[in-house]
């Protein structure tokens, strides 16, 4: 087989080309940017890579910005085998890092290195997400009512934590917050960038207390090419609670839920029961009822003295009040004679 000499050192090839060392040799190993480019949001520090700003709970300190987005810009030739490449930042102005990057491999069982120098410069801006918040942009109000009342804060506190619930941990998503909340006269509206997650907090809360909500869209303009829609959610929480007492059917009861169907404790016998399309009629609630002193006992009834008129009348002994003469028990003041009702919902 004839051997051509190599164009550069004259050693020994099979075909005229660049010998294995000359080759390895003149090769770029390393295709680095000049510059590179890295827009970092100024307010959340959120950035943007592959083409998206990226979601991070802690920004990221400038020279892992830069450092990283010289790695992301690096490329390797083909050839290169067993690359070890170090990346570091040489010198910072606020917003300019020159980055530089040294690389080691082997071409053709030579071993050969390169280096290169970025310029990297972070562009501080505004991510869109924080420009939408600060913008007071929203998608969804959820209207948070109670059918005959005004909502509890136990209700009110529980809608908020499932908005900034499904705005935080939920969704790990930059675009779902709450966008504000407003108290207002009968109950709370609670602002959200995105439709959904306003169902989601009106679905929670008729799940969780009962009620139903409604929905109705208004086209607000449009957003990508689609028509976009801000959609009020309307929740109306039933209009008894656990803890109120109720009269169903001619008998008082003590709410204690009232999610799908009315289950109560019935105040005469103490038994628990379960209504399904009923028209209670509120008595009171038990955080109304006040201890008094229980005059005597006899069987199923007994005297006591009524704190509202200092009087001593006889009610009847439910089984659940287990009392004797001088013990206290718990009345709740109804248009009749007082209501004795379980001393543990106090
Ligand atoms: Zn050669
Ligand atoms: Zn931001």
């Amino acid at each position: 087989m004839a051997s051509v000499p190599c164009p550069e050192c004259g050693a020994p090839t099979s075909a005229g080309e660049l010998c294995d060392e000359c080759y390895a040799d003149r090769l770029d190993v390393l295709d680095a940017p000049d510059e590179a480019e890295v827009r970092v949001c100024s307010n959340c520090g959120s950035y943007v890579r592959d083409g998206g700003w990226t979601s991070h709970d802690e920004p990221l300190p400038d020279d892992e910005l830069a450092v990283s987005a010289v790695k992301d810009g690096v490329r390797l030739h083909a050839d290169a085998r067993e690359p070890e490449v170090v990346v570091g930042v040489e010198s910072r102005d606020p917003n300019v890092l020159r980055v530089s990057v040294e690389a080691k491999a082997y071409v053709r069982g030579y071993s050969v290195d390169d280096e290169a120098s970025v310029r990297v410069v972070l562009d501080r801006r505004t991510c869109p997400t924080c420009a939408k918040r600060s913008g007071g942009y929203y998608e969804s109000v959820v209207q948070i009512r109670a059918e005959g009342r005004d909502p509890t804060d136990d209700e009110t506190e529980r809608a908020l934590e499932h908005a900034y619930g499904i705005a935080g941990r939920d969704y790990a998503d930059r675009d779902t917050f709450v966008t504000e909340t407003h108290e207002v006269r009968g109950g709370l509206d609670i602002y959200m960038s995105t439709s959904d997650a306003g169902q989601q907090v009106a679905r929670r809360m008729t799940e969780e207390y009962g009620g139903v909500y409604d929905d109705s869209a208004t086209l607000v303009g449009e957003k990508d090419g689609e028509e976009l829609y801000r959609v009020t959610y309307a929740v109306s929480l039933p209009e008894f609670v656990p803890g109120d007492v109720v009269e169903v059917e001619g008998n008082p009861v003590l709410v204690t839920n009232n999610a799908e169907v009315l289950k109560c404790t019935d105040l005469r016998t103490g038994r628990r029961q379960t209504f399904d399309d009923v028209n209670p009629e509120r008595l009171g609630n038990v955080r109304d009822a006040e201890y008094t002193t229980v005059v005597s006992v006899s069987g199923d009834e007994m005297q006591v003295i009524d704190p509202s008129t200092y009087e001593t009348v006889t009610v009847s002994r439910p089984p659940f009040v287990d009392a004797r003469q001088g013990d206290e028990v718990k009345l709740l003041p109804t248009r009749g004679n007082p209501l004795p009702v379980p001393n543990k919902n106090s």
